[in-house]
């Protein structure tokens, strides 16, 4: 079920657990803005999911409630990760589910990274 990206941040998140340490996650990179973890589905030969460590729920709220620090941290986060995993060269796609018609599932924004095959649909169901 898509998640109603106007409610508040809600805490027990799956990925707010993973951040604090109470699930465990493939760890991919962390710094001082970001973790990156490989995603339990993969949907590519590489499938991860980069957060930021800061409480929020979407796009929508890191966009309009981050501050710039944060913002420029995470961005830079989202490429040392896709350089990391060699990604550069070959090329990659980069995807963000918003709110109920994007399919958001988890409250916690989170950047998916593909790679690893070639992408020639703009957008898959
Ligand atoms: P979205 O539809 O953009 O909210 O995507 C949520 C993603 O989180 C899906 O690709 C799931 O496979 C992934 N996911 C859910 N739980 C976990 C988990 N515990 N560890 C890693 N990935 C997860």
């Amino acid at each position: 079920m898509p998640i109603d990206p106007k409610l508040p941040y809600d805490a027990n998140n799956i990925f707010a657990k993973i951040l604090r340490g109470e699930l465990p996650c493939s760890k991919v990179y962390e710094d001082e803005h970001a973790l990156a973890f490989n995603d339990i589905r993969p949907q590519a030969p590489v499938h991860v999911l980069v957060i930021p460590k800061g409480a929020y729920v979407s796009w929508d709220d890191f966009t309009a409630k981050a501050d710039d620090g944060e913002i420029a941290g995470f961005m830079r986060a989202v490429g040392n990760v896709t350089r990391q995993l060699e990604l550069d060269g070959p090329g990659y796609r980069l995807m963000v589910n918003m709110g109920g018609a994007g399919h958001q599932e988890v409250p916690h924004l989170h950047v998916h990274i593909f790679g690893g095959r070639q992408f020639f649909q703009m957008i898959a169901d």
